[in-house]
C-alpha cells in the first residue's frame, strides 16, 4: 500500500541506497539543496550489499588503464573519502599497501603497473627486498616490490550510514524496505510509496542496475556476470600485519587476485576470490536464488567461455580452487609466508561483484559505465574500486547532468 506521507513527485529519485546511490543523492543536495530528493532502496538495513561486503580498501589508482574513469576518479575519490571519514568520523587505517612479485617473470608486469601509476599521477614508489622488509616485515618479495603510501582502508558500513545520515541532514529521504518495482523516464514505481513523478532517475542499483537500466531502454548489450569473493579471517594480534599485500594482478582479468589486507581494526584477512556465483545474492546456500537469473548466468557463459579478450579457462581453474579454504590460505602464504591454514579459520561476510559483461564481445567491462539522457542515469559496472571512487564518481556524474 502506497504510504498516505509519500509524495508523488520528487525532483531525483535514486534507485539503491549502496555507496554509489548515496553519494550520488549527495552530490546532486551539494548543487541543489532546494529539490526535493529520495533514494529508494530495497532492504531494510543499509549496506545490505557489496557497499557493506567489500574489503574497505581505498585505493590509490595505480592499476587502471590512464584513460580511464577509474583512474581519474580513484585517484580523486581516496582523497574525497579520506576527507570525508575524517570529517564525519568514520574509522580510518592509514595502512599503505604493497604489491610483490613470486617469481621474476613477474618484475616486467611490476613495472608496467609503476608505469600506471606515474601516469595516473599517484604515488607510488618501486623498493627492493630490504625496503620491503622496512615496512612488511612479514611479506617476501622477488627482487622488487611497489610501496603505496595513499592506499588505506575504512569501516565499509560506517561510510555508506556516514553518507546517508549526510543525504538527510541536506534534506534528502532515504526509504529502505522499498523495493522499486518499475520505473521509466519521468516515473519510478516502489513498493511503499506507489508511483512517483520523477524530474530525473538515478539507477545504482548495483547487481540488479542492468535490468533497472533496460527498463529505461540503456544497457540493452550488457548482462550482469556476478562473481563471488570470499574471505577468511585471522586469529593474530591486531596489527600483526600492518599494510594490505597484494600479488602482480593478471592484466586480462578485471581481478586483482588473492591478497591480505588489514582491516580498519588491525586483523590480517585472506580474499577476496572471484569464484563465478551461479545468480546475483549468491552469498551461500540457496538464499536469494533466482531461476531466471541462474539461467541468465547460465547462457552468459558460452559467450564468456569463447571470448578472445580474457583466458576464461585460466580464471576458472585459477579460481574455483579457492572454495578449498586451505588451497586460498596457501596462496596468500606465498606473499607473506607465516599464513598458515590454521589460523586463519574464520569465515567473513562474502561479497558478489557486480560484473557486467558485454555480450556482443564476451568481453567483462573493466572500466566505470555510466548511460543515460536527460530523464536518466544508469550507473552500470560500479565495479571495485567503486567504493574507493564513489564521491568523486557522484561529482562527475551530477555535474554531467547538470551541465548537460
Ligand atoms: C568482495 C568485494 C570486495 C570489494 N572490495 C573493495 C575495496 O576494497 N575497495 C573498493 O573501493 N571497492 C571494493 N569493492 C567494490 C565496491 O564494494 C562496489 O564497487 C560498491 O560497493 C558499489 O556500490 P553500489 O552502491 O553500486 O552497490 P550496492 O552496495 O550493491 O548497492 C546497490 C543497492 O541497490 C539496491 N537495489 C537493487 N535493486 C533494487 C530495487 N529494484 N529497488 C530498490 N533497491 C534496489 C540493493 O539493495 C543495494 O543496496 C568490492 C566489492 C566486492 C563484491
Amino acid at each position: 500500500m502506497p504510504s498516505t506521507f509519500a509524495p508523488s513527485t520528487a525532483d531525483l529519485v535514486v534507485i539503491g541506497g549502496g555507496v554509489v546511490g548515496l553519494a550520488l543523492a549527495d552530490a546532486w543536495l551539494t548543487r541543489n539543496p532546494t529539490d526535493s530528493v529520495v533514494v529508494y532502496d530495497k532492504e531494510d538495513h543499509l549496506a545490505a550489499h557489496a557497499s557493506g561486503r567489500n574489503s574497505g580498501v581505498l585505493h590509490a589508482g595505480f592499476y587502471y588503464a590512464p584513460d580511464s574513469l577509474k583512474a581519474r576518479l580513484t585517484r580523486d575519490g581516496n582523497r574525497m573519502l579520506k576527507d570525508f571519514c575524517l570529517e564525519r568520523g568514520v574509522a580510518l587505517r592509514e595502512t599503505g599497501k604493497v604489491v610483490v612479485t613470486t617469481s621474476e617473470e613477474q618484475l616486467p608486469s611490476l613495472m608496467t603497473l609503476f608505469d600506471r601509476g606515474q601516469a595516473n599521477g599517484v604515488e607510488l614508489e618501486l623498493i627492493d627486498e630490504s625496503g620491503l622488509a622496512e615496512l612488511e616485515p612479514l611479506a617476501r618479495t622477488v627482487g622488487n616490490a611497489l610501496w603505496s603510501p595513499n592506499t588505506a582502508v575504512a569501516s565499509p558500513a560506517g561510510v555508506v550510514e556516514a553518507l546517508a545520515e549526510r543525504v538527510r541532514e541536506r534534506g534528502g529521504r532515504v526509504v529502505l524496505g522499498n523495493a522499486v518495482t518499475g520505473a521509466g523516464p519521468g516515473w519510478v514505481m516502489s513498493v511503499l510509496e506507489g508511483r512517483v513523478a520523477a524530474g530525473h532517475v538515478i539507477n545504482a542499483a548495483g547487481l540488479y542496475a542492468d535490468t533497472v537500466a533496460h527498463w529505461f531502454g540503456f544497457g540493452q548489450d550488457y548482462r550482469m556476470l556476478p562473481f563471488k569473493g570470499l574471505y577468511w579471517y585471522g586469529n593474530w594480534k591486531p596489527g600483526r600485519l600492518q599494510r594490505h599485500v597484494y600479488p602482480v594482478p593478471d592484466p586480462r582479468n578485471p581481478f586483482l587476485g588473492v591478497h591480505l589486507t588489514v582491516t580498519v581494526d588491525g586483523r590480517a584477512k585472506i580474499g577476496p576470490t572471484a569464484i563465478p556465483a551461479l545468480w546475483r545474492e549468491d552469498y551461500g546456500g540457496t538464499g536469494g536464488m533466482r531461476g531466471n537469473e541462474l539461467w541468465d548466468v547460465v547462457r552468459s557463459y558460452p559467450r564468456f567461455l569463447t571470448s578472445k579478450h580474457h583466458d576464461v579457462p585460466g580464471l576458472l581453474r585459477a579460481e574455483l580452487p579457492k572454495y578449498s579454504r586451505s588451497y586460498l590460505v596457501k596462496q596468500a602464504a606465498a606473499l607473506v609466508p607465516s599464513v598458515r591454514p590454521q589460523d586463519f579459520t574464520e569465515r567473513g561476510k562474502p561479497g558478489v561483484r557486480a560484473q557486467l559483461l558485454h555480450v556482443p564481445s564476451g568481453k567483462l567491462e573493466m572500466d566505470f559505465v555510466v548511460e543515460g539522457d536527460s530523464r536518466s542515469t544508469h550507473m552500470l559496472n560500479a565495479v571495485s574500486p567503486a567504493w574507493t571512487s564513489s564521491l568523486a564518481v557522484a561529482d562527475y556524474v551530477v555535474e554531467g547532468i547538470v551541465s548537460a
